[in-house]
């Protein structure tokens, strides 16, 4: 969904990304993988402060459950195969 230019990378080639947690840490947002995701600078701001911010932390909390669930089936059929 973003429309910012998520493709365009700093001097030193790496993501222009802003670690977030999804629920704020001071609402019982923990440093969990479960609930952190990268953003952009403006997508991080339209979650901080846009009005569309609601729906944008319902499906952030959406997006990195389902990852870090995939993640996880990943990491423990590796660990099976080794
Ligand atoms: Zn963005």
């Amino acid at each position: 969904m973003c429309v910012g230019q998520p493709d365009d990378v700093t001097d030193q080639g790496e993501p222009i990304l802003e670690v977030d947690h999804v629920e704020d840490r001071a609402n019982w947002g923990r440093d969990h993988p479960i609930q952190m995701i990268a953003l952009c600078p403006n997508c991080h701001a339209i979650k901080t402060r846009g009005q569309t911010r609601e729906q944008l932390r319902e499906l952030l909390l959406t997006e990195a459950r389902s990852r870090h669930t995939a993640w996880e089936a990943l990491a423990r059929s590796l660990v099976n195969l080794g």
